[in-house]
């Protein structure tokens, strides 16, 4: 991939209610690239050091996903956190720093499963923080229901063994089954 390429050459189409960090794992895991990889090549920036990505404001950055996914900034501005970056980077970091107690993303295993080959994360599990899936009644969860981590989407690997490559956001960072 090349910077004169106008698009990701495999860019995926965003869904609606996705949280940015999902998106851009999505994409990654679509040109078949660990999540790392992808961003210090393609959007340079984004880890920044000092904010949990879902909280990017930073228009540069937005600018560079928009435009290579053929999607309007504002498009992608909506998929972003609103709030006190920092407030919100201390508690993300005392998680992983205590992984184990520590809750992760929340998610409904049952609105995943029915992604079908394309599960994503929703702003609107992050933003509510509710206890119960709206659709399917059912206890939202935050853990690898096989090993108990946090489950932390920004950390799972590219698993070349599942096909497709688009199931591997459900992968357990710590023991890399599927989260559901
Ligand atoms: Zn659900
Ligand atoms: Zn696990």
């Amino acid at each position: 991939m090349k910077d004169i390429l106008q698009f990701w050459p495999a860019y995926v189409s965003l869904h609606e209610d996705e949280i940015l960090s999902s998106f851009v794992i999505r994409n990654a895991f679509a040109h078949f690239l660990e999540i790392k990889q992808f961003c210090y090549s393609q959007i340079p920036n984004f880890f920044l050091i000092d904010q949990d990505v879902d909280f990017i404001q930073d228009a540069t950055v937005l600018q560079i996903i928009a435009d290579k996914a053929n999607l309007s900034l504002s498009k992608i501005k909506a998929t972003t956190l609103r709030g006190d970056p920092e407030s919100r980077y201390k508690k993300y970091i005392k998680l992983l720093a205590n992984k184990s107690k520590g809750r992760g993303f929340l998610f409904c295993p049952r609105c995943l499963k029915e992604d079908g080959a394309n599960p994503f994360f929703r702003k609107s599990w992050r933003e509510k923080k509710q206890e119960f899936c709206e659709y399917h009644l059912i206890e939202m969860k935050y853990q690898c229901k096989f090993c108990n981590a946090p489950v932390l989407p920004l950390r799972a690997r590219l698993q070349k063994t599942i096909m497709p490559s688009s199931l591997s956001i459900l992968g357990c960072y710590q023991c890399s089954k599927l989260i559901c």
